[in-house]
């Protein structure tokens, strides 16, 4: 069951964190760690994950952590708003494989929406080049 499991200490994400796998970093300090997602599914769209946790998801997320890491999430959404002037914007976040979830070190998604866009495939296609990434992660980051 990928809703319940030991949480992996190499998981991608937990890599990012101790500079082991690089990443287009967007926003981090002691409580986040804010980073460009590397197959959009939107221009702008960013991962926020928490730090000193081994959460597999948002139900394991010790409650005392819920509070400063949504803080970040709300901050670095605001950036990604300002920054990039999306009409919407959608924050999810997804909990064991049927549901969506392919990366198990707990993050949410912060997904600029315009006008009229379908959007694209989750976690899917090809990487995004990082010289484009950095572009945005630079855009956003000026709001930070
Ligand atoms: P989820 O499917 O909700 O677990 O989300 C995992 C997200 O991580 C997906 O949107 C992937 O595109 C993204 N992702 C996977 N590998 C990387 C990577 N190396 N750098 C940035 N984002 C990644």
């Amino acid at each position: 069951m990928t809703l319940h499991g030991t949480y992996d200490k190499d998981n991608i994400f937990a890599k990012m964190l101790r500079g082991e796998m690089p990443c287009v970093k967007v926003f981090e300090d002691d409580v986040a760690l804010a980073f460009m997602d590397i197959f959009p599914q939107a221009e702008g769209h960013t991962l926020v994950i928490p730090k000193d946790v081994k959460a597999r998801n948002f139900l394991e997320l010790k409650p005392k952590k819920i509070g400063p890491y949504m803080e970040r999430v709300q901050t670095v959404a605001q950036a990604v708003e300002k920054a990039l002037k999306p009409e919407g914007l959608r924050i999810i976040q997804f909990n064991g494989a049927p549901a969506g979830q392919t990366v198990y070190h707990l993050h949410f998604h912060i997904l600029p929406v315009r006008e009229g866009d379908t959007g694209r495939a989750h976690a899917s296609g090809t990487p995004t080049d990082t010289e484009e990434l950095q572009a945005l992660a630079d855009k956003i980051a000026a709001y930070l």
